[in-house]
């Protein structure tokens, strides 16, 4: 089972992790979009790292409507809503939980991603975090129904992340800012798609 600890230790890994590549998340966004992504999430982090202590006692689905909801109110930009969704939805099906069956993360993921769907509007091949988020869920999905285990599930489901995430250098962007660019958007990692999948990966480093 993943417990309080194990979400609360992944959003503190993240915030480490948003922090240390703030500037490579920057760069990547000076190429397509507007050189703000890695400080959008580090402001955003920031304010989460601080805040932490005073959630500890919430429930697991309680935690995660803080993480989105300050996400959403300090991130400017298109990402701060995205994952401030994400992280809104993600903690609904732990509802009065202190933990967590790999089923119901299982869960929890799916309904981040859709809540980004949702929120976006964007589909698999536009050049977005939804290129990592969905085929990712869609991965893990597959995976338990093969009855791996949950290990090799998560593996899958990363690898499955990195892919997605690569796929995006081949694409025209049509969301965001990049959109702009139309085809000079092309040869380029789409700043998103390169966060997104530095998040899941700590939720699979972390694992337990
Ligand atoms: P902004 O572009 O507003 O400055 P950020 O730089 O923080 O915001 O985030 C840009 C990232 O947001 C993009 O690289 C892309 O992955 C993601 N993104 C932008 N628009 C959408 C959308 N409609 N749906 C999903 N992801 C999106
Ligand atoms: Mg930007
Ligand atoms: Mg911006």
């Amino acid at each position: 089972v993943m417990d309080k600890e194990y979400f609360f230790n992944v959003i503190e890994k993240i915030a480490e992790l948003v922090e240390e590549k703030r500037d490579y998340l920057t760069e990547l966004d000076a190429a397509i979009g507007d050189a703000d992504h890695g400080f959008n999430l580090s402001i955003g982090f920031r304010e989460v790292s601080k805040k932490m202590p005073e959630w500890k006692d919430k429930d697991i689905k309680g935690f995660f409507k803080s993480v989105g909801m300050t996400l959403l109110s300090k991130v400017g930009g298109a990402s701060g809503p995205l994952y401030g969704s994400f992280f809104m939805k993600f903690g609904e099906p732990a509802d009065g939980k202190e933990e967590v069956t790999f089923e119901e993360l299982f869960q929890m993921f799916k309904q981040g991603v859709e809540a980004v769907e949702f929120r976006g509007k964007a589909s698999v091949g536009e050049k977005t975090m939804v290129d990592v988020l969905r085929p990712a869920v869609d991965e893990f999905e597959k995976a338990m129904k093969e009855n791996l285990a949950p290990k090799e599930i998560m593996e899958a489901f990363i690898d499955t992340a990195r892919k997605g995430a690569e796929s995006t250098i081949d694409m025209i962007a049509k969301k965001g800012r990049a959109m702009r660019l139309g085809e000079r958007s092309i040869g380029h990692l789409d700043p998103g798609a390169a966060s997104s999948t530095m998040i899941l990966e700590v939720f699979a480093d972390c694992f337990p």
